[in-house]
């Protein structure tokens, strides 16, 4: 990487990680709680203080205040301070691998802050709320439109396949083992990853996340014993995961 073509407005996306973070943490807590999103103040969640302008500054009000709520001293919730950083490690990411290339740095970011949210609200909630994936899928149209207008039609057939690939293997699923075990959710997430990176990727973000998934499930079986067996996993943090890799480094070598 050439850093003295380093384009600024690239780093761009490392500037404001931070709030995008916090952004993020308020729809992980609130989205699957049918809490409203923009309207409820941040508080305190041990006194119920409403938080002023300085403290909701992301990191940095976090390390003035050490941690502490300045009203109760409570210890704040670490989740908070964790999915900023969260928020910075993705767009590093981005911006690293996209080098001067400014509108893939900020796609890249834009990209993986979405999937950061979903693969989180998987984990913690087994959905994927569409709020987050139907968006996902416009936003990887209108970015391919935007980097390769010619590839276009490879977008809009990637997210039709993507959702019908993903809803065939879903009834496969369930005719099998004669229950649900991929939800309606993890279809509208390969919709979008397929939105984002064509049909063409499609096989191979699917190969990633059911390795990475399979490979996950059997180390917490052979860990926790039979009583894991019967558990629902979080297919969508996988596909998440795949998504973003395949986007950043594309094709692998064959
Ligand atoms: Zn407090």
């Amino acid at each position: 990487m050439d850093l003295t073509a380093f384009d600024p407005i690239g780093l761009a996306p490392l500037l404001v990680a931070p709030a995008v973070g916090s952004w993020l943490g308020v729809l992980i807590r609130r989205l699957p709680r049918g809490t409203p999103v923009a309207l409820a103040r941040s508080r305190c969640e041990a006194c119920g203080t409403a938080l002023g302008p300085l403290e909701l500054v992301p990191l940095l009000s976090w390390l003035w205040l050490r941690g502490r709520c300045h009203h109760c001293r409570a210890p704040i919730d670490r989740f908070h301070v964790g999915i900023e950083l969260a928020a910075v490690g993705v767009a590093a990411w981005a911006v690293w691998v996209a080098g001067d290339d400014t509108m893939r740095a900020w796609l890249g970011s834009g990209l993986g802050w979405t999937l950061l949210a979903l693969a989180w609200i998987d984990l913690e909630w087994l959905i994927l709320p569409d709020v987050l994936t139907l968006p996902l899928l416009l936003g990887g149209l209108a970015a391919t439109w935007l980097a390769a207008p010619e590839a276009l039609g490879d977008a809009a057939l990637g997210a039709a396949l993507g959702w019908l690939v993903f809803a065939s293997v879903a009834a496969g699923y369930r005719a099998l083992r004669g229950r649900d075990g991929l939800g309606g959710g993890d279809a509208k997430l390969l919709a979008a990853a397929g939105a984002w990176l064509g049909w063409q990727a499609l096989p191979q973000v699917m190969l990633l996340a059911a390795v990475a998934a399979l490979g996950v499930a059997g180390t917490l079986r052979l860990a926790r014993g039979r009583a894991f067996a019967g558990m629902k996993l979080a297919f969508g943090p996988w596909l998440a995961l795949a998504t973003w890799l395949v986007w950043l480094y594309g094709d692998l070598p064959d």
